[in-house]
């Protein structure tokens, strides 16, 4: 599924998100930034040794990352020339500020690449794994704030790309485009 919004591309894909050749891919990492399991562990794998160093500098400095908050980093070995690190927030059942959190990891992604110059970007379902987040909400929180964004500052990106691993995953992310085209 493919929308375009003030001339951004906006598509949804399944695939291994450490395969794509985009500007940046966005890491669903937890607030240590040490790696973990899921996507995660599949970036670090795949751009080697290079990320971790520069995730250990960053954390050196600001202890922490927190919810909802980004940070970016080489992508080694990856085709992709960045990663931008961000933590979604743990699923609790909704009532704890979970969509605002979420909300706050794709726009500060966005953020750290519009600094970057970043042109295209892949985003995989943030907190949908063992964070918990039903990807029936997480896809239509991603896909409007990814939108709302667009809209206040057009003419940053070529092409985001919601990549979900799987084609349940993914169908997930059409239908929310689907709903805003
Ligand atoms: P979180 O802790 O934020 O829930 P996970 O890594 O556990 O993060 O899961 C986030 C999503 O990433 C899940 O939907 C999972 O299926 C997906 N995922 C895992 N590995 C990959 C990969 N290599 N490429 C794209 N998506 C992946």
């Amino acid at each position: 599924m493919e929308i375009i919004i003030e001339n951004t591309k906006i598509k949804s894909i399944a695939a291994d998100i450490t395969t794509l050749t985009v500007d940046a891919v966005v890491n669903a990492a937890n607030s240590s930034l040490m790696g973990g399991g899921g996507v995660d562990g599949a970036i670090h794998r795949a751009g080697g040794g290079e990320i971790l160093q520069e995730c250990k500098k960053i954390i050196a400095k600001i202890g922490r990352l927190p919810t909802g908050e980004a940070v970016i980093t080489t992508g080694g070995k990856m085709p992709s020339k960045y990663v931008i690190h961000t933590v979604g927030p743990v699923w609790h059942g909704g009532q704890r500020n979970e969509s605002e959190l979420l909300k706050n990891a794709y726009i500060n992604s966005l953020k750290v690449a519009r600094d970057h110059s970043i042109k295209t970007i892949a985003f995989p379902s943030i907190s949908t794994g063992v964070y918990g987040y039903p990807v029936k909400y997480a896809s239509r929180e991603a896909v409007s704030s990814v939108a709302d964004f667009i809209k206040q500052s057009p003419g940053l990106f070529d092409e985001i790309i919601f990549c979900g691993f799987d084609s349940s995953a993914e169908e997930e992310y059409a239908k929310a485009l689907e709903e805003i085209a």
